[in-house]
This record gives C-alpha cells, structure tokens and sequence, in this order.
C-alpha cells in the first residue's frame, strides 16, 4: 500500500525505525547519511569531521569499528556531537556488541559475514546464530536500530554459488534471509540497504526488495568513485528509486577529501525531487552569448549569501542571465534576478520588485529584499 506525499510522489509504506531522536521510514523525512573518513580511534579528528557533517546537514553519522580501540573511542566521540551514531562492524558480532554496550545508536552489520569466523562466507552455522541472537538481545536491551547492509562485494558463498553472481536476485535472496532472521526473533528496529556499485543492479535490487516487506531502506550506490562520477552515479540510482517513492534513509558515498561534499550531494539530489525543504533551490542558467553580466559572479554570490545568512527554508531563488525564459521563471520563483546589459531586475514572488539595477549594486538590493523577507517568513 502506498500513501501520499510532496506533490507527486507517492513514499513506499514503511515501518518506523528509531535511531537516537531521528525517526525514518513511516513517511518521515528522508535522512541523509555520511561516514566518518578519519580513524575512530582518532578521536579529535573524527568528532572534528562529524561537527562537519552536522554544520552542512548530516543527520546520522556512521564511523568505522574494525577492533577493540575504536570500540573505546565511542564513548568520547558520543559524548561530543550532536547527530546519532551508527557503529560499521564487519566479521565480528563481538565488537557489534560492545559498540551497542558503549552507546552506539544503530550498527550496520552484513550477516552474511558474521557467521563465520575469518570472515569466511557461509551459511548459516550454529555459532553463528548464537552470535547474531546475542546481538539482537544488545539491540533490545539499548533500544538500537540494526542495519543489514547486504553488499554485492560480500554475498554469502552459497548464493554466490547458486546464482553465479551477485544478481539483482541474488543480493535480494540474501536480503530476504535476513530480514527473517531478525523478524523471527521480533526485533523489529530494522533498516535494510542492498548496495553494489553497479547502478542497474542496485536500482533493481531495491526494486524487488520493495515488493517483499516494509522495513525501511537506506539507498546507497557502494563504491561509486570520485566526486564528479559519484555524484552522477548515486543521482540517477537514488533518483530512478526516490522517484517511485522508495528511500527512507540515503547516503552518497565519494572518493573526496571533503566528506562535506557527500551530504551536499545528498541534499542535492533530495531537493531535485522535493524532498528535501530546509533550505532554498537554486536555479541559474547556464549563460550563452545573450549574457550581459558577470553571471557565474553572481551565483557563486548569491550561494554565499544564502549560506552566510543561514537563509534556510524551501525557498526556490533563480538568477538568469537575461529575460528570455526570467519572466516564466520569475513567476514560479520566491527571489529572482534577470540579467540585462550590465544592470538586472530583481522579482519578488513573481513580481517586478525594482528593475535597471545597475550590475554592481544587484546583489547588494538582492540581499536587501531577502533580508526583509526572509527575518519573518522563511529563516530559523
Ligand atoms: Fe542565455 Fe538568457 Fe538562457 Fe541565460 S537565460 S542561457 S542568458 S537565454
């Protein structure tokens, strides 16, 4: 079943899954994710990364927890930031545990390589069970959320085995297994992801997943390279999907030096299909040989003034160079500029507000108009 919501989109039905004080899935807004790139054990350089992350718009962080020394930077790390924290535990549910015990808000885990010691793939083994039950109870006990993260990169030997590859199918085969595996033992604060780093498989991945059951989605396209190509990637996987209203948590993952980039991009991607509304939609032109002002100037300006004004609110701001397409753009717009000969007007929800600014003086009456517009309408 699904409901309505934002305009034309109809969200996937899902169940409510709690991290911290962020709720997703249940048509909650959706949450945009990062990963700390620092050591955890480093915890002055991770709680500075993840101050960050939360300054630009991150609402839930994920940091690595590969061995006992990152497992006791958790509490400090907790103790200094602001958004919840997802513990990412590969191989051993023991460390799962402990990050739970130190506070963790959610762990990701992939099942399929905690039942074997060596993180060897297998099926299902006793101890293995044993293993995860425990981490259930933890979860329970401290009221945390389990992510299982499927990944193409890590499938179980036997359906590796049973469909060749890491198929849409087969991804989703797993997926199944350990949704059940969960829900049998009713626990039921549960987000699934079924990444690989192929955006047809992913995309279709998610697809079948969404026919199975309601657990909550975070999206993600893995591995999917540096900023310009990752960005293009985790757009039209994560859009094809937002599209038909599957998406409950989402993260862009990048080859960058800037982490920030990664929850830019995300919100990017959100406010292209109006799902993100906490701060404004730029639209600019692209210029061409009716350009009469320095428009790429004024853009990169008109960004900086909205973030050093902290202008904040789905507000939609168009600057274009001339009035070819400013009028029909102005009309749908809350701000707007249109470029003339070295001078512009300025629109205020669709309305000529004053026209012949020279070009010197538009960002300065731009900014004039937003600021009495925005202090009691739009800002936070
Ligand atoms: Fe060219 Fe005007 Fe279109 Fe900008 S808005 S690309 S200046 S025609």
């Amino acid at each position: 079943m699904k409901i309505k919501s934002r305009n034309f989109i109809s969200r996937r039905k899902t169940a409510l899954a709690t991290i911290g004080d962020v709720k997703i899935g249940a048509n909650h807004p959706i949450a945009i994710q990062s990963m700390c790139s620092t050591k955890t054990e480093d915890t002055k350089a991770t709680i500075q990364q993840i101050l960050e992350l939360e300054k630009e718009g991150c609402d839930l962080i994920r940091v690595a927890v590969p061995h006992q020394k990152a497992v006791d930077a958790l509490p400090d790390i907790l103790r200094k930031i602001h958004i919840p924290l997802i513990a990412d535990i590969h191989y051993d549910p023991r460390l799962a545990s402990l990050a739970l015990e130190k506070g963790a808000h959610k762990i990701r885990i992939n099942p399929g390589n905690m039942i074997a010691p060596q993180g060897k793939l297998s099926v299902l083994n006793a101890i293995g069970i044993k293993s995860l039950e425990e981490l259930i109870r933890k979860a329970k006990k401290h009221k945390a959320c389990i992510r299982i993260g499927v990944n193409s990169g890590s499938l179980e030997k036997d359906l590796l085995e049973k469909y060749g590859h890491p198929t849409p199918e087969a991804l989703v085969a797993s997926a199944k297994r350990w949704v059940r595996f969960f829900q049998d033992r009713n626990f039921k604060n549960l987000v699934l992801s079924i990444k690989s780093s192929h955006v047809p498989d992913m995309i279709r991945a998610y697809e079948l997943a969404a026919k199975m059951g309601d657990v909550p989605f975070h999206l993600g396209v893995t591995e999917a390279g540096p900023t310009f190509e990752g960005c293009i990637k985790n757009a039209v996987g994560m859009g094809v999907l937002l599209r038909q209203g599957i998406g409950d948590t989402l993260r862009v993952s990048l080859t960058t030096h800037d982490k920030c980039e990664e929850v830019r991009a995300a919100k990017e991607i959100l406010k292209s299909l109006n799902f993100y509304k906490k701060e404004p939609n730029i639209i600019s032109c692209p210029t061409c040989g009716r350009t009469e002002i320095n428009l790429l100037a004024l853009v990169d300006s008109v960004k900086a003034m909205i973030r050093d004004e902290k202008i904040k609110g789905a507000l939609n701001i168009s600057v274009l160079g001339c009035t070819v397409n400013a009028l029909g753009e102005a009309r749908e717009a809350d701000f707007a500029i249109a470029g003339g000969r070295k001078q512009g007007n300025i629109y205020y929800k669709g309305k000529l507000y004053k026209s012949g600014i020279p070009e010197k003086d538009l960002l300065k009456e731009f900014l004039t108009l937003i600021r009495s517009k925005t202090d009691s309408q739009f800002k936070v």
